[in-house]
């Protein structure tokens, strides 16, 4: 394991370019009980640089459970879960944290927003854990805003906006840092059709620019979107082609 500055500007992380960025190798997440749970059963995961994944899955099926394991969230039970250049099953929760900020960008159903700060500052927030200065920061989310089509609000409160503009806010806040991977829990499952198509639409053009994207839904007109497409039942993993 090396750590040096990647070309992705992931500062201190370094990134072979050409190693996937998600390598499970059967990950399991059980929940220990009376009747223990099997959330996520032996899952086996390869993710590479520039794919758009989906993975649908009816609810109960263990889409959260594997999403808060890929965004390390949570610890697998069993397994192994490489991302990048770390297998982070062996790293503290410090280290995990560190590499969650610096690799990962997260888009909620819900958005989580800091209520009473405008656009700039929310999109800004995603560079909280990168010791950019301020001014940088601030910068770096105007930027970002106009590519996710909100540049003309950036001094907008958030409580001003509309769902689907919210949810380009939180969109901008997962990217605005460059992260080797997005990690999208139901990104439409707040919208009417027509924001939805529209957030759907900001990810496929994200997609096309190089970011590597996961999107968890129980619905087929988002998973339709990506170009790979994974099905999640009883918590077993597998592609369909
Ligand atoms: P989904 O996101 O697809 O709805 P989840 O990952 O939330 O599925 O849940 C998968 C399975 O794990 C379900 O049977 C659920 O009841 C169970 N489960 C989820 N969280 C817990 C927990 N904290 N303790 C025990 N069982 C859980």
């Amino acid at each position: 394991m090396r750590a040096g500055k990647s070309a992705a500007g992931n500062g201190g992380f370094y990134f072979e370019p050409d190693s996937p960025v998600v390598e499970c190798r059967g990950l399991s997440r059980v929940y220990e009980a009376a009747e223990p749970v099997v959330a996520v059963d032996a899952c086996d995961l390869v993710i590479h640089r520039g794919d758009f994944v989906s993975i649908m899955g009816p609810s109960g099926s263990g889409k959260s459970t594997l999403l808060n394991c890929l965004g390390l969230v949570d610890r697998p039970s069993s397994g192994s879960y490489r991302l990048g250049a770390w297998e982070t099953t062996r790293l503290s929760g410090r280290q995990r944290a560190s590499i969650r900020g610096m690799l990962l960008g997260f888009v909620f159903q819900a958005y989580h927003l800091l209520a009473g700060r405008d656009v700039a500052e929310n999109i800004a927030m995603g560079l909280l854990y990168r010791r950019v200065p301020r001014r940088e920061r601030l910068r770096r989310a105007a930027e970002t805003a106009a590519q996710v089509g909100l540049g003309h609000r950036l001094s907008a409160p958030v409580e001003k906006l509309s769902g689907g503009e919210r949810q380009r806010v939180a969109i901008g806040r997962a990217i605005v840092g460059d992260p080797v991977l997005v990690l999208a829990d139901e990104p439409t499952g707040n919208l009417d059709t027509e924001n939805s198509e529209l957030i759907l639409d900001l990810l496929q053009q994200l997609n096309d620019r190089g970011h590597t994207i996961v999107v968890v839904t129980h619905d087929p007109t988002v998973a339709r979107r990506a170009r790979r497409h994974m099905s999640l039942i009883d918590g077993r993993l597998t592609e369909r082609t």
